[in-house]
Order: C-alpha cells, then structure tokens, then sequence
C-alpha cells in the first residue's frame, strides 16, 4: 500500500483520493479552507442557501462514470434534467430556448430564426463523428511528450475540430444569425474564456450540451464535495481541514513528503490540487533554470522553467433570495445585450466593463422545489468581468449589480428588487483573497498557448512521484474535466508506484 498526500481538497482532490482509495493505497489531503471542495461550495444566509461556484452539469456519463469508477454507492446522488436546457434572452428581445432532442431544437430555432435549423442540424451531425475522437485523444489521455501531441492523427483531428479558428468562427460555418453564433459560442465562457478567442476545438461543448444536456445536481453542486467526503472519511481517508501546506519535500528528483505547520510529512506520492501556477512557490528553488545561484547537481536541479500563464477571466456574482417565485422562468437563463461580441471585446480585449453587461441567472427553484424555502426563491447571477483583483470592486460591483437587477425585472423576473430579502455580492478581489489565480475564477485561460500540450500535465515536472489535478492543469476547467483530469493524473501514478 503507498501512502499519498493531497494537497487541496476541491474536487481534483477529492476525486482522486476517491479512486485511490479505492485501490487500496492509503490517502491523506491537506486542505487550507475550513472545508473541502474548493470553489464548489454554498452561500447560506438564514433560510436561504445556494451555489457559490458552479451550477451547469455538463457531461453527466462523464462525472458519474468517474464517481462509479471510485466505487462511490450507486444512488449517492441525484441529476436533476433540465429542459428546456436553458434559455437565452437576446438584446433584440428574442428568445430562444435550448431543448432537448435534435429535430425539437431545429424547430425551436427555426421558430425564431426562420431557416437556421438545418445549421444546427448540419453541426450537430459533423461533430456527432468528431466528438468521441476529440474526447479520446484531448480530454482522456496526457501529453507527457510533445511527439504525442504533434502526431499527424492528432494534428489532423485538431484541424477538422478547428482549432486554429476560433470557436465563434468555427460555428460560424453553421449559422449565418449573429445571435445564433452567440447562442452556440457563448459556452467558452463556462471556462473564463472569450468565444473570439477560444480555439474552435471547444466545439465540443456547445456539442455536448446539446447532445447531452444540462443537468443539475438535486440540492445544488455544492453537495458533492459532501457526499465524497463522507465516502471518503467512511473509507479511512484522513482529511486536514484548515490545514495549509507550505512546501513539497524533493531529493534527488523525486517528491518525498509536504510540509505544514512547519511539520515534515513523508509520502510516497504527493498529488497537488490547488491552482497549478502556485505549485511553483511549494517546490525548492534551486529545481528551477535561471536561478544564479543554484547548485547543479543530481536529479533535477535546474532543468524546470517558470511557467507564465493568463488567467481566465473573472466574475462578479450576485447572491439573493427572494420572497416569491417566477414559475415561468427556467433554472439555467442567459441575459445577452445588444452585441455580445462587442461587449466581450470590451472585457477580453481591453480590460473594461461595459455599462450593461451580459450575465448568467441560476434559478433552482423552478426545477428542485427543495431549492428555496415554500413559495420563495433563491438566485444566482454571473456577470463575467475582467480578473484583475486590483481595480476598486468596491465601488464597481454595488452599481454593477444594481443595473443588472433592474435589466433583469425587466427581462424576466418581473418585481425582482422589491422581492429580495437578502444579497450577497462576490467579485475578483474576493477570489483573489481566496487564492484563485489572478483573481480568475476558472485557473488559467483556455487559449490555445495553454491548451493540450501547452497546458500543464498530471505529471508536470521530471520529478518522480508528484502529480497535479485541477481547473489550470489538462485537460481544463469544468467539474466533470477536472474530475476526469484527476482520473488521468491517479493512473499516471499508478503506473509509476506499481508498474
Ligand atoms: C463562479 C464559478 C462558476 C462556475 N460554474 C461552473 C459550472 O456551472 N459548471 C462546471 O462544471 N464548472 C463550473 N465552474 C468551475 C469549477 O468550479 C472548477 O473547474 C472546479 O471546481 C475546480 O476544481 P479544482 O479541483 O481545480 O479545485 P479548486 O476549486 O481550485 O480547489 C482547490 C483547493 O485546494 C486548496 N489549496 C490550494 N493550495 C493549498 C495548499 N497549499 N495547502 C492546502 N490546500 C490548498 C484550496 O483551498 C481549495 O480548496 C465554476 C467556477 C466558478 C468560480
């Protein structure tokens, strides 16, 4: 049996201690926050309580397959189907939702974008072929050599998936509407990044939204780190809450222990889950080139470069509960103004936030009545926003907040303000504070200079025995990737522990 040591106990963390405790070694996370689960968690005030974080379960088969794959009990949880999926206000007043079932979906467009519904038809056929290759060859294995990457297959797969365009131009083949290229890019922003931006193999989101649908965990996605701690601590896994870690021990190029509370700790395998570009200040020093006054000697002193990445972008969150309910109104909304291009040019190109911007509202209730006290309400709203931690949230985020309130009563929860009983507001300068990269909420950015082979690996460095999970590490972001990023970081360990 070996002994492994997790340093963060988001849900990188907390699916690989699953599925390594599952094989019998014996597991031990350090986590700094007063509980596990990282950015997947509540915020409660009084009788109300909703998601911090995510809300969107993408990829059902993938994150159940995971959770079976850790031996979690069939029944430990419940997805809630939505549909319609989710509906999408544009800034011309039209509104299109998101259902479920193709020729459903065609005609749903074609209601509102007369002709348009054999472009999506057209789309969903292309990538039906190139979605399972993608998901084989870009989400289901790493890329410890960069030959692996570069191999003319691959290379000819990224081509036919676009990943040289971006993914707004790459739907762009499929739907002549602006909005409707909006409606089928906009999912880049799941992941902090800019549809202009994104490269055009996340194709495969807007995809498996609609070919899987979106889902909603019952009692909200703030359960699961609450269902697998239970699993895990039934299990004998030790979990350190309030417990930060301050430094990986290494010697002669293999990971041998942590260190926290000024206390050295030794493991047979260390598997870092916090934001990968901090795992830089754990590691000795003299492990990284440049370092002028490093000793050369054994193992790998020297050989690693400093990593410079770009965060995601970042968000402000408006958290509320309100007195009633809008039955008419869907759980997953998304409010766009009159140019979503140009308003997110405006926050990815130069750093600004429009007066009005676009934003994401979460609306449990109208699908698990559990959600909010009887006859009540509780909501969420996104608003993505440059990461910056350092522009003066204070006063930005109260206005910001109050104009998309009242854009909101006008667009969809008819007498919103006077309703709300409560409100609570987050922004970059809080997930900075919190630790999360940049001030981003989604670790570094999905651009094609961090992607694949560029993105850091489950095994990252030539240093034996140390692994890493989570939103900045491949294969990316989004609770069901990084679970299945720490799928692929546990069998690269395990390969090196029992080969
Ligand atoms: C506002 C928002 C909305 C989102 N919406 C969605 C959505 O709808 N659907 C979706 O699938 N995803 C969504 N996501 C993304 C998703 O939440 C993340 O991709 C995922 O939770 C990241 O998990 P992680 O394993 O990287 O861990 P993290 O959440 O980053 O947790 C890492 C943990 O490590 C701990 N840690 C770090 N360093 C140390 C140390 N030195 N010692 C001890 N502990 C340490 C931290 O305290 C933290 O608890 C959203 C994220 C945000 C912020």
């Amino acid at each position: 049996m070996s002994r492994v040591a997790i340093v963060g106990g988001g849900i990188g963390g907390l699916t690989a201690a699953l599925l390594l405790s599952r094989r019998g070694e014996q597991v031990v996370i350090y986590e700094r926050a007063g509980q596990v689960g990282g950015r997947v968690a509540f915020e409660e005030e009084g009788p109300y309580r909703i998601d911090r974080g995510p809300t969107i379960v993408l990829l059902p088969e993938m994150l159940t397959g995971i959770l079976e794959e850790g031996g979690l009990p069939p029944g430990s949880l419940e997805l809630l189907r939505c549909d319609p999926l989710c509906r999408i206000h544009f800034g011309s007043g039209r509104v299109l939702n998101k259902v479920a079932g193709l020729e459903a979906q065609a005609a749903e467009i074609d209601r509102e974008f007369p002709g348009e519904g054999s472009g999506f038809l057209r789309f969903m056929g292309d990538m039906a072929g190139l979605f399972p290759r993608g998901k084989a060859s870009f989400l289901e294995q790493p890329f410890s050599r960069r030959r692996q990457f570069f191999r003319p297959a691959n290379l000819a797969l990224m081509s036919r998936l676009r990943a040289y365009r971006s993914l707004r131009s790459a739907v762009g083949n499929y739907f002549r509407s602006e909005e409707l290229r909006d409606a089928f890019s906009l999912q880049s922003l799941y992941i902090g990044g800019a549809p202009f931006r994104t490269p055009g193999i996340y194709t495969m989101l807007p995809y498996a939204e609609s070919a899987f649908g979106i889902w909603m965990l019952k009692g909200g996605y703030g359960e699961l780190p609450r269902i697998l701690s239970r699993e895990l601590l039934s299990r004998g896994v030790e979990i350190h809450t309030g417990t930060e870690v301050e430094g990986l021990t290494v010697e002669e190029g293999r990971c041998t222990g942590i260190t926290a509370g000024g206390v050295k700790h030794s493991y047979d395998a260390v598997l870092y889950n916090g934001e990968f570009p901090q795992l830089e200040e754990l590691l000795p020093a003299e492990l990284f080139a440049g370092m002028a006054d490093a000793k050369r000697g054994k193992g790998t002193r020297g050989r690693i470069k400093r990593g410079r990445y770009q965060p995601s972008s970042g968000c402000v969150l408006i958290y509320a509960g309100a007195d009633r309910r809008w039955p008419e109104s869907e759980t997953h909304q998304f409010f766009l103004p009159d140019s979503l291009n140009d308003n997110l040019r405006e926050l990815f190109d130069q750093g600004r936030i429009s007066h009005l911007p676009s934003y994401y509202v979460f609306n449990p209730a109208a699908l698990d009545d559990s959600a909010a006290p009887p006859g009540e309400s509780v909501l969420y709203f996104l608003i993505p926003v440059p990461a910056d931690p350092g522009l003066d949230w204070e006063s930005i985020a109260g206005p910001l907040a109050e104009r998309v309130l009242e854009d909101a009563e006008q667009r969809g929860f008819p007498g919103l303000k006077a309703s709300l009983k409560w409100k609570k507001l987050r922004t970059p300068a809080d997930a900075y504070k919190e630790g999360l990269y940049g001030g981003g909420s989604f670790g570094i950015a999905p651009v094609l200079s961090q992607l694949g082979v560029f993105r850091p690996q489950p095994r990252p460095y030539p240093i034996k025995s140390l692994y890493a999970a989570g939103a900045s590490v491949h294969p990316g972001g989004g609770v069901p990737i990084v679970m299945q990023g720490a799928r692929m970081a546990v069998h690269e360990l395990m390969k090196e522990m029992k080969p």
